[in-house]
């Protein structure tokens, strides 16, 4: 015997209860924990999707740490290609380069919108406390009060954060995952273009014609702080003088 032909509206309140179980699925997995012990894999996504799946998972619990370089050059372009809300946050340690807070203007004029600010105290405090100059006599002391302080703040509240760290950029990041637990901030990390190339950094720089730091094209491959960052290969201009090679945010 042939079952009846539904009618038109029976036809769609399937459809309807369908999407609605789909929708519901999605949800659901969306909701279901992470377990910090067996993160995701998602080294088979692209940047993008990698992006996308952390702005669907964590939004507003998320953002980019921006140091305006060549690597936030592209994270920029595609966090804001994916939501115009998505937000980005940069340290400001009162002592970058003129041509960051220029890249910076310039960021927030393109894609109009703010870069949480997050800072230190003042060169003046800390002098006081601590003596002048204290990025030559102890540079660690001097990250520890400008930069990493500042980014404990800037975190707290967030469940995940994006970085641009790629793995070739030295040994200590060579082991960098697209998606990773930072049990030493106590939330998720999204590096994204950990697999890319500094060649495919400037490709899409160029194919999109996005704004960048100008000192990149004074040699300057990696760009901190005024006393500390020299021209160079690599991260071989960071703390040139010193054996320092991290700043203490990806420690
Ligand atoms: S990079 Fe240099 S000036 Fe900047 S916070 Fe670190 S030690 Fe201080």
């Amino acid at each position: 015997m042939l079952a009846a032909t539904p009618t038109i509206e029976e036809v769609e309140t399937t459809r309807a209860l369908q999407t609605a179980a789909r929708r519901w699925r999605a949800w659901r997995a969306r909701r279901q924990p992470l377990d910090p012990e067996n993160p995701p894999d998602l080294e088979h996504l692209s940047a993008e999707e990698v992006v996308a799946w952390g702005l669907e998972r964590f939004h507003p619990g998320i953002a980019l740490a921006c140091s305006f370089q060549q690597e936030e050059s592209v994270l920029l372009d595609i966090l804001f290609a994916t939501r115009s809300d998505a937000r980005a946050f940069a340290l400001d340690t009162h002592v970058l380069f003129p041509e960051t807070y220029a890249t910076w203007d310039a960021v927030e004029r393109r894609y109009g919108i703010t870069v949480e600010r997050f800072e230190g105290p003042t060169l003046e405090e800390q002098a006081a406390a601590h003596g002048d100059a204290l990025w030559a006599r102890d540079p660690n002391a001097c990250c520890a009060i400008r930069k990493v302080e500042p980014l404990g703040r800037a975190l707290a509240g967030l469940d995940a954060w994006i970085t641009g760290v790629r793995r070739e950029q030295s040994p200590t990041r060579a082991n960098a995952r697209k998606v990773e637990w930072d049990a030493a901030h106590g939330l998720w990390k999204l590096n994204p273009l950990a697999d890319w190339t500094e060649k495919d950094v400037w490709t899409r720089i160029h194919e999109r014609d996005l704004p960048y730091h100008p000192l990149h094209d004074q040699g300057y491959a990696s760009i901190g702080c005024t006393h500390c960052t020299k021209p160079g290969a690599g991260r071989e201009g960071r703390w040139a003088d010193d054996a320092k090679t991290e700043c203490g945010l990806h420690a």
